[in-house]
């Protein structure tokens, strides 16, 4: 027997032991598609920030948060966003 849970993903109470629920599950893996492609294609370490993820993969940023605590995504680090503004006005 699964546990009774809220789904973070629309608030939908489901009975299951995976991490959103059943209606959600394949639009969580199409995210976590796109970030992936995200971070192999567009990311650079220390200088990509979070808000360039939000508007390159249309994720939210819940939801960004939730998959960021995901093991495979252990080893991103964002850049500040102040260090981004100031080498953009050079
Ligand atoms: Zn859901």
């Amino acid at each position: 027997m699964g546990l009774w849970r809220l789904c973070p993903r629309c608030g939908g109470g489901y009975l299951t032991d995976t991490e959103v629920c059943p209606n959600c599950k394949s639009k969580d893996e199409a995210d976590v598609l796109k970030l992936k492609g995200f971070f192999e294609e567009t990311y650079i370490a220390g200088q990509t920030v979070r808000q360039d993820v939000l508007n390159n993969t249309g994720i939210s940023s819940r939801n960004l948060d939730r998959y960021m605590t995901y093991s495979e995504f252990a080893g991103i680090k964002f850049g500040s966003p102040e260090e981004k503004i100031i080498k953009s006005k050079k």
